[in-house]
C-alpha cells in the first residue's frame, strides 16, 4: 500500500474528466429544480439502525456492503450507502411533511459509501443524484419522476437508455404473492444463504444476478398475475402517463429492486454498452419505509441516477458534453511593470465574469505562451514595457493567430464583447 494511492475501489475525479462529472450532476438537476424539487444534502453518515431497518436486514447492501464503525464515544454509525433512508429521516426530522402541501420533493447530490467487489462501473465511493417525492400516492407522481429522468438522460444526449418498468405490488396483493413465490422457490436447488433469503425476502432471489440461480427462475410466479385491482389500475395510469409523454419503457415482469422497502411502481434505466454494471439508475415507490422508520404513513416514490455509470454510457456512446472553457482569456506579461497591469487585468476581467488566467511563475514569454495555448483560452493579452507606454496591450487571437493591439483603457469590457460574440473593433 502507497500512501499516495487512492483505497481499493475508489478513483479520483481530476481535471479535465471532472468537468465531464460536474456536467451530468448539472444536467440531472436541471429537470428537477424545474419541477418544483427543493435541494436536501444530509450527512455522509448516519445511525446504523437507520440503514438496517430503512434498507432492509436481508439486503446486500445492510449484511455485506456497509461501512460501519463504531465512533470513540460509543455510537454505531454507518457510512451512507444510498440516499433515500437518510433524506426520508430528514424530512421526518424535520417536520416537513406537516409544514406545507404534500408531497414533499426534494432532490440531493452525494457520495455514498458500498464495500463492493470493484470492477468497471462498479466502486465503493460513487455518486449519485436522486430525487424524492415524500407524501403522496398519485400515479402522476411517479409518472413526473419517470419522465425527469428519461428527459435528463436525453438531455445528456444519451440514446441508448432503455426504461424498465413493473410493479410490485402492495399490503394487500404481496403477501399471497410472496408464499406462492416462497412455495416456488423451495422447491429449487439452492445455496444455504440463498434458501435463507427464500424465508426473509423472497422477492430478493428474482434479483439474483447468478446465471444458475437466473435459469431456474424460468418458471416462477411473477407479480403482475397477483397485482390487486387497485394495483393493476394505478399501474395502468403510470403507464398511460408515460406512453402519453413518449417515454418508451418495456414492462419487465421480473424487475425487483435491491432495497426491501419498495411498493407498487419500480423501475430500472439500463444501459447496454456498460456490461455487466448495466445499470444506470433506478426507483420507484416506497409507501411502506416512513413508518418502518418511526414516521407516519408516508407514501413516497424517488430515484436515484449513478453519476459514475452515466458519464460511462457518455463515453460508450461517444457523446462529448459541452464543457464550458476553463479559461477565455490568458495574461502574458513581459517584465515586472507588465506583470502587475496585467495581473490587475486578469483581476478585473473576472469580476467582469470572463475566466482569465496569468502566466505565474516568471517564465520565459516563449513557455508563456506555451501556457496560453494550452489553457484553451481564446486570447492571449501580451504586454511589455513599449506596449504598457503606448498605453495599449497585444490582444492575440489564439485561434487565427491574427493580433492587434487595443487600448488598456476598457481592455476588460472589449474583451468581455468579443468573446460574447459582439462586434467591438479595435
Ligand atoms: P446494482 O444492481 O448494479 O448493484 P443497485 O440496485 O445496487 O445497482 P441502486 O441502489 O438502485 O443500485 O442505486 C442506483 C444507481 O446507483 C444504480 O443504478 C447505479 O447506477 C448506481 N450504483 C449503485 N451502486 C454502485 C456502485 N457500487 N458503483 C457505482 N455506481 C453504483
Ligand atoms: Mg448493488
Amino acid at each position: 500500500m502507497s500512501t499516495f494511492s487512492a483505497p481499493k475501489g475508489t478513483y479520483d475525479l481530476l481535471p479535465p474528466d471532472s468537468a465531464t462529472f460536474l456536467a451530468v450532476r448539472e444536467a440531472i438537476a436541471a429537470p428537477l429544480r424545474r419541477s418544483g424539487y427543493g435541494y436536501v444534502e444530509t450527512p455522509g453518515f448516519e445511525h446504523v439502525e437507520l440503514f438496517s431497518r430503512g434498507v432492509g436486514q436481508s439486503t446486500d447492501i445492510v449484511t455485506k456492503e456497509m461501512y460501519t464503525l463504531t465512533t470513540k464515544g460509543g455510537t454505531d454509525l454507518a457510512l451512507r450507502p444510498e440516499g433515500t433512508a437518510s433524506v426520508l429521516r430528514a424530512a421526518l426530522q424535520a417536520n416537513l411533511h406537516r409544514a406545507g402541501n404534500l408531497p414533499v420533493k426534494l432532490w440531493y447530490s452525494g457520495t455514498y459509501y458500498r464495500y463492493e467487489r470493484p470492477q468497471a462501473g462498479r466502486y465503493r465511493h460513487f455518486s449519485q443524484v436522486g430525487a424524492e417525492a415524500i407524501g403522496a400516492e398519485d400515479p402522476a407522481l411517479d409518472a413526473e419522476l419517470v419522465i425527469l429522468a428519461a428527459d435528463a438522460y436525453r438531455a445528456l444526449g444519451l440514446s441508448g437508455v432503455r426504461l424498465l418498468l413493473n410493479s410490485l405490488g402492495d399490503r394487500e396483493c404481496r403477501p399471497a404473492y410472496r408464499a406462492a413465490l416462497q412455495d416456488f422457490l423451495r422447491g429449487l436447488d439452492l445455496d444455504e444463504e440463498t434458501r435463507a433469503r427464500i424465508e426473509i425476502n423472497p422477492l430478493r432471489v428474482l434479483d439474483d444476478k447468478r446465471p444458475d440461480v437466473q435459469r431456474q427462475l424460468d418458471g416462477a410466479p411473477l407479480l403482475v398475475d397477483h397485482l390487486c385491482e387497485s394495483c393493476k389500475e394505478y399501474h395502468e395510469r403510470v403507464r398511460e402517463l408515460l406512453t402519453a409523454a413518449g417515454v418508451a419503457f418495456t414492462d419487465d415482469p421480473r424487475l425487483v429492486r435491491g432495497l426491501d422497502y419498495y411498493t407498487r411502481t419500480t423501475f430500472e434505466f439500463v444501459h447496454d454498452g456498460l456490461g455487466s454494471q448495466s445499470a444506470v439508475g433506478g426507483g420507484g415507490r416506497y409507501d411502506g419505509l416512513s413508518e418502518l422508520i418511526g414516521g407516519p404513513p408516508l407514501p413516497s416514490v424517488g430515484w436515484a441516477l449513478g453519476v459514475d455509470r452515466t458519464v460511462l454510457a457518455l463515453r460508450a456512446e461517444g457523446v462529448e458534453l459541452p464543457v464550458p472553457a476553463g479559461t477565455d482569456v490568458f495574461a502574458v506579461p513581459l517584465g515586472e511593470e507588465a506583470r502587475r497591469t496585467l495581473f490587475g487585468v486578469v483581476t478585473e476581467l473576472r469580476r467582469a465574469g470572463v475566466a482569465a488566467d496569468f502566466a505565474y511563475g516568471g517564465r520565459s514569454a516563449k513557455a508563456s505562451m506555451k501556457a496560453a495555448n494550452r489553457s484553451g483560452a481564446r486570447f492571449a493579452v501580451v504586454a511589455g514595457e513599449r506596449d504598457l507606454a503606448e498605453g495599449v496591450v497585444q490582444v492575440k487571437d489564439l485561434d487565427s493567430g491574427e493580433q492587434a493591439p487595443v487600448a488598456l483603457d476598457g481592455l476588460a469590457a472589449e474583451l468581455a464583447a468579443r468573446l460574447s460574440g459582439g462586434a467591438a473593433d479595435a
